[in-house]
């Protein structure tokens, strides 16, 4: 059996040329170059022809709706300028141009047929190559480069359209998922786990551990031993306690020691090792169930090279 045989009943990437489209300016780092970025780093690695690729539908909104406000929706459907090169400013570095609507649609839209794909058991695990990222979209309004929260979106489908009674959110990004959060908090039915860099944005007080939210704040310079051992010591024991039926993953990469928007000391390999910890809990609980969506990452090169490393976990490739 060849590696590509081997590979390709297990991981999707999902992905759409729209979310490419999603331009905030030439200034943002928040920047269509990030996909592409990927891309070629796919390619430098030899592994883009391993993985099966996935066209994003666009997401329905009932959807979108079990997790964000109708005026959440309106926000970003009614601002969406119809003049390309147009910007309307949601916020001081979230802006919609002509574009942004079908992109967000199509980033949700990712999550949510790749959750499908990955509970039918037609692939083991997906990669949501996808931008805008989601995870600081709160209930009632986006927030943070964010316009709708794809995680929090696709485990609501999970739940509420599948029927699973359990899942865990994991959050590697550099920065709190505040919008994640706030969405399930005091749900039982989610576990949330997460480190971000503290204090930092989005300067929301970290929520005290509880039984279904294991966020631990790290201070900057943290490198990898820090974040190996607390997922260690509170990740692994929570997911494991939890017994979670599907994992989904918010992807950041910021937190590479060469991205400079934030401030911590990640390498590829510890993405890699992050996502082996995750599949072994998946593994063993949730029939390998994981959907992984991209957040932050904004150093181009470390961004192409940590999603390699982090697909190449996730598809067990050596
Ligand atoms: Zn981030």
């Amino acid at each position: 059996m060849t590696a590509a045989q081997k590979t390709s009943m297990n991981t999707a990437i999902y992905s759409h040329p729209e979310c490419g489209r999603h331009d905030m300016g030439e200034w943002h780092p928040e920047s269509p170059a990030r996909l592409q970025a990927i891309e070629d780093q796919l390619i430098l690695a030899r592994i883009d022809g391993l993985i099966e690729r996935r066209d994003a539908p666009l997401a329905e909104l009932p959807a979108i709706l079990r997790n964000h406000t109708p005026g959440a929706l309106a926000l970003v459907r009614d601002n969406t300028p119809t003049v390309e090169g147009e910007t309307y400013p949601l916020d001081g570095d979230t802006l919609l141009c002509s574009h942004s609507y079908q992109a967000a649609l199509r980033a949700a839209g990712a999550a949510l047929a790749a959750t499908d794909a990955v509970i039918a058991g037609s692939i083991a695990n997906a990669f949501c190559s996808i931008r805008p990222p989601g995870h600081h979209a709160r209930p009632g309004e986006p927030m943070g480069f964010c316009l709708f929260n794809n995680v929090a979106i696709a485990a609501r489908h999970a739940m509420d359209s599948h029927g699973l009674a359990r899942v865990a959110i994991i959050d590697f990004d550099v920065h709190h998922g505040n919008g994640t959060a706030e969405s399930f908090r005091d749900d039982r039915r989610v576990l949330m786990c997460s480190f971000f860099q503290h204090p930092f944005y989005p300067y929301t007080d970290p929520e005290p551990f509880t039984a279904n939210c294991v966020n631990v704040p790290v201070p900057a310079r943290s490198k990898g031993d820090v974040v190996r051992q607390l997922v260690l010591e509170h990740w692994l024991p929570a997911l494991h306690a939890f017994e979670p039926e599907m994992i989904f993953i918010s992807a950041g990469f910021d937190a590479h020691r060469e991205d400079d928007i934030g401030g911590m000391g990640l390498v590829e390999d510890d993405y890699a090792w992050i996502t082996t910890q995750i599949m072994s809990v998946a593994r063993q609980h949730s029939q390998g169930r994981i959907v992984s969506c991209l957040e932050g990452g904004y150093n181009l090169s470390a961004l192409g090279r940590s999603v390699v490393a982090h697909l190449k976990a996730l598809a067990e490739i050596d």
